[in-house]
């Protein structure tokens, strides 16, 4: 099919449900598929884009681990930077660390405390929302070093979760919401 005419309802299709992953009672959400579909992974692109032209988004942020593989490919679109946020311990340089809540104990997200000039326009992407944690601390970062988040957008929501209530104030978008 051609590029043009694949709708989330194709991506959706190949993504893969696996009961009891990476624990009792999750429904690990694998993209995988997705990724190894030349088509699906840049039908993914455009549509995680597609308010962006080239020129109008600074850099793009993408969340340890597997926000690094869409928001890189993103930023290659949209001729953007790309800026990781990755897990506690990770990042070489200085950082600015942001804890969140997990269902049990907490989560530690970094930046380098240099990783955009202050006024910057961002993306921030991730490949799920599913309680809002993680997008919520990631975004905190970026206030913190002065990006201007323009929106954050995931590939799949996990709308039940209400993830979104801890990103208000941001425009907030999913390609395909359960
Ligand atoms: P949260 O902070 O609860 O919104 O969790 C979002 C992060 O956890 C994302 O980086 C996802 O990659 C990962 N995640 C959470 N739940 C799932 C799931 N059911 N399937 C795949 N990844 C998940």
């Amino acid at each position: 099919m051609p590029l043009t005419q694949l709708t989330p309802h194709h991506i959706a299709a190949a993504i893969r449900n696996v009961p009891d992953f990476p624990k009792p009672g999750i429904q690990f959400k694998d993209i995988t598929p997705v990724l190894a579909d030349a088509k699906l992974f840049a039908a993914s692109i455009d549509l995680l884009t597609q308010n962006f032209k080239p020129g109008e988004v600074d850099a793009v942020v993408g969340i340890d681990a597997r926000g690094f593989i869409f928001a890189a490919a993103a930023a290659l679109k949209l001729r953007a930077g790309f800026i990781p946020v990755r897990k506690k311990g990770k990042l070489p340089y200085q950082t600015y660390e942001q804890p969140y809540d997990l269902e049990y104990g907490i989560n530690t997200v970094a930046i380098h405390t240099d990783a955009v000039h202050p006024g910057s326009r961002v993306l921030l992407i991730d490949d799920l929302l599913a309680t809002g944690g993680t997008a919520a601390a990631a975004a905190a970062l970026l206030e913190k070093i002065g990006a201007k988040v323009l929106e954050i957008n995931f590939l799949i929501e996990l709308g039940f979760l209400k993830g979104r209530t801890k990103l208000q104030g941001y425009p907030v978008r999913s390609v395909i919401v359960y």
